[in-house]
């Protein structure tokens, strides 16, 4: 296959990097400044069959109508929001991605994100490294246990950040597009209504035009000034200049976001603020899932050449 070209559109993993140069010819879109430039600077790339994307830069309508040979797009990632997906399915290119490999280490994440706010983790190391141990005690936190926690979209991590709220001794709701009949937990039909009765509210939802800021400012009115607001999905699920008057105004009581609506960007503001915990969007980033989710693309990219079925098709 050392003739079939693979894009890849970012530097996500430099495992699958290698892993991919082995196998097929490797171009690397981000040497260079724009689609436009690259293919005026690669005579081969005729020969690109195939895109690798992430949650940074995926395959818009740009990219997929510059590459006329392309067959497949295949992301680093679960969400699918950064590929064009009604335009690969106009072209008949076939997408996969990379489910199951990383929802234990997002949902795992969600909790220290909580534990973060709650039990202010980041604070009272920075207090302790800064000194003032000596000087004073730590502040009181707030408890954890039995908080009760609603979950935007019980999907795959949804469902994982459920099965740990139960640990934690936590009633839990939820709101998706559909109840599921298999779910024993309390289900709202309406955003609004989940905020209004839990103390968590944790978006794990695909982002789609539909739930673009589905977290606006009557759902974080609703959540309150003693309600702690997660963001393990995508960052444009939350109106962000909202958030950030909330928690100035006190109307919510604080956050933990992994994520933001123009990373790597995170408005000032935030920075300032004592009752938010903030992680540059990590929710997958460990080793072994690094690794799971690069070889589950390779496996999809080989399958796709060699005829067989993809193990993770989207379209
Ligand atoms: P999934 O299994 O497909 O679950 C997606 C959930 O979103 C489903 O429960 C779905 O509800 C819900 N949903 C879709 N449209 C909705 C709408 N209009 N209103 C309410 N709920 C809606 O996906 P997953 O594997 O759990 O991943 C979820 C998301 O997590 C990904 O799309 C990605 O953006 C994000 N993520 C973030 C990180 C990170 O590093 N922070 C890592 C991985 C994934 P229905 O079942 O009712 O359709």
């Amino acid at each position: 296959m050392e003739d079939t070209g693979v894009l890849m559109t970012s530097p996500m993993s430099s495992y699958l990097e290698e892993e991919l140069s082995k196998r097929f010819a490797l171009f690397k879109l981000w040497e260079y400044s724009s689609i436009t430039d690259f293919l005026k600077a690669n005579k081969s790339a005729n020969l690109i069959r195939a895109v690798v994307g992430d949650t940074k830069f995926g395959a818009d309508a740009k990219l997929v109508d510059s590459i006329p040979t392309l067959e497949i797009v295949a992301t680093y990632s679960v969400g699918l929001d950064k590929i064009d997906l009604k335009k690969c399915e106009e072209k008949g290119i076939r997408v996969t991605n990379t489910p199951d490999v990383l929802t234990d280490d997002v949902a795992d994440l969600a909790f220290g994100l909580i534990l973060g706010v709650l039990r202010k983790v980041c604070a009272g190391d920075r207090f302790l490294r800064d000194g003032h141990w000596r000087i004073s005690d730590f502040e009181l936190g707030t408890k954890f246990n039995g908080k009760s926690v609603g979950i935007i979209g019980l999907g795959r991590i949804g469902s994982a950040i459920a099965k740990r709220a139960e640990a934690f001794g936590c009633p839990i709701s939820y709101h998706s597009q559909s109840k599921k009949l298999s779910a024993k937990y309390k289900y709202y039909s309406n955003v609004l209504d989940l905020a209004a009765n839990c103390e968590i509210l944790i978006v794990a939802c695909a982002l789609t035009d539909k739930t673009w800021h589905i977290v606006d400012r009557k759902v974080i009115n609703a959540l309150g000034p003693k309600g702690i607001l997660i963001n393990i999905g995508r960052g444009a699920h939350i109106d962000e200049a909202e958030l950030v008057c909330a928690l100035q105004e006190g109307r919510v009581g604080g956050a933990g976001l992994d994520v933001y609506e123009n990373e790597p960007e995170v408005p000032e503001p935030l920075l300032q603020l004592q009752n938010v915990v903030l992680l540059p969007h990590v929710g997958s980033d460990t080793h072994e899932t690094a690794k799971a989710m690069a070889d589950l693309v390779l496996k999809n990219l080989v399958a796709h050449f060699n005829n067989q079925p993809l193990l993770t098709p989207v379209i």
